[in-house]
């Protein structure tokens, strides 16, 4: 079975920052018009799913 990863949904992301806010890992970078995932520095804490308002994060 393939390991999980943070999986992000571009068509529901808002661009609001708040999943950027809550990672203390670095691994979300929020450009002009895309969220972008660094899956190499995400240790799936949850936290971001959990503040995204749009519920365009999840981990599978
Ligand atoms: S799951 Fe945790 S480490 Fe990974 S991007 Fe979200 S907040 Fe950051
Ligand atoms: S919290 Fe959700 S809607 Fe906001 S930037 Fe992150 S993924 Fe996009």
């Amino acid at each position: 079975m393939p390991a999980k990863e943070l999986q992000l949904d571009q068509a529901a992301c808002a661009e609001c920052g708040l999943c950027v806010a809550v990672c203390g890992y670095d691994a979300l970078v929020l450009h002009a018009t895309e969220l972008e995932v660094i899956q190499s520095e995400c240790v799936l804490c949850d936290a971001c799913v959990i503040a995204c308002p749009t519920e365009a994060l999840t981990i599978e």
